[in-house]
């Protein structure tokens, strides 16, 4: 059965900051339409810090990591470089989901896809803690509920860890597109009451590429 490593957690990383990079202006766009406008530089800015970081540990570390271990070192560096509200929502999620995977992943650390829909519940959870949103309020709480129910799901069916990410990105994708119509009551366009309608929630869609460049990196 197929097993992510920590080559995965770097390789995701990798492409997670390339993504951030190609989609910092429309991020941009798109929080300037119901926020303030900085959520793609904040993540871009978190994204190059992240993979600056795991490509110097990799250099300088002895041993071969964990995935659990590189993903905290993920939180980490998301909490100190991204900011704004995105910046300790996400950091908490990768904080929780590097937790998780260290008690229900295989004894050499390694991820099958029940480990997989395991840290999404966590990294949920996490962020749900942190920021109190439930589904509904127009944050990207919408996009990773429905992730981490369909990655529940793609486990119980027996999918390995690649169909239960694909299965997380597509929902998130769907919850992502449900935030149009949505009237947002946390966060910064909660601001503007009725008017925050019309628009795909930033952070949502942030999410939708953290899940998809997850699945193409399980891929490889
Ligand atoms: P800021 O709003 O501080 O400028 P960002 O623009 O980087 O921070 O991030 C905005 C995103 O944060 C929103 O699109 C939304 O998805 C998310 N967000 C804001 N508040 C909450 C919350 N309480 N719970 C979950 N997500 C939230
Ligand atoms: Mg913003
Ligand atoms: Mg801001």
């Amino acid at each position: 059965e197929q097993r992510l490593t920590a080559v995965w957690v770097q390789d995701w990383m990798e492409r997670a900051h390339a993504v951030f990079a190609a989609e910092r202006v429309a991020l941009i766009e798109l929080d300037r339409a119901i926020g303030d406008g900085d959520h793609g530089e904040n993540m871009d800015r978190g994204m190059t810090a992240v993979a600056k970081r795991l490509a110097a540990d990799a250099e300088t570390s002895q041993e071969t990591p964990t995935p659990a271990a590189l993903l905290k070192t993920v939180a980490t560096t998301v909490m100190a470089n991204v900011g704004g509200a995105a910046g300790p929502l996400f950091g908490t999620a990768f904080l929780r989901a590097a937790k998780a995977t260290d008690s229900v992943s295989a004894p050499d650390g390694e991820l099958d896809g029940h480990a997989v829909a395991t840290a999404l519940e966590a990294a949920l959870g996490g962020l749900q803690s942190r920021g109190k949103a439930e589904v509904g309020e127009k944050t990207m709480v919408d996009a990773w509920a429905p992730a981490a129910q369909a990655a529940r799901e793609a486990a119980e069916a027996g999918g390995d860890a690649t169909a239960v990410l694909a299965a997380a990105a597509h929902a998130a994708e769907e919850g992502a597109d449900a935030t149009v119509p949505m009237i947002a009551t946390k966060g910064r366009a909660s601001y503007l009451g009725p008017r925050s309608a019309g628009y795909r929630d930033p952070g949502a869609v942030s999410t939708v590429l953290l899940l998809r460049t997850a699945t193409e990196a399980a891929l490889e």
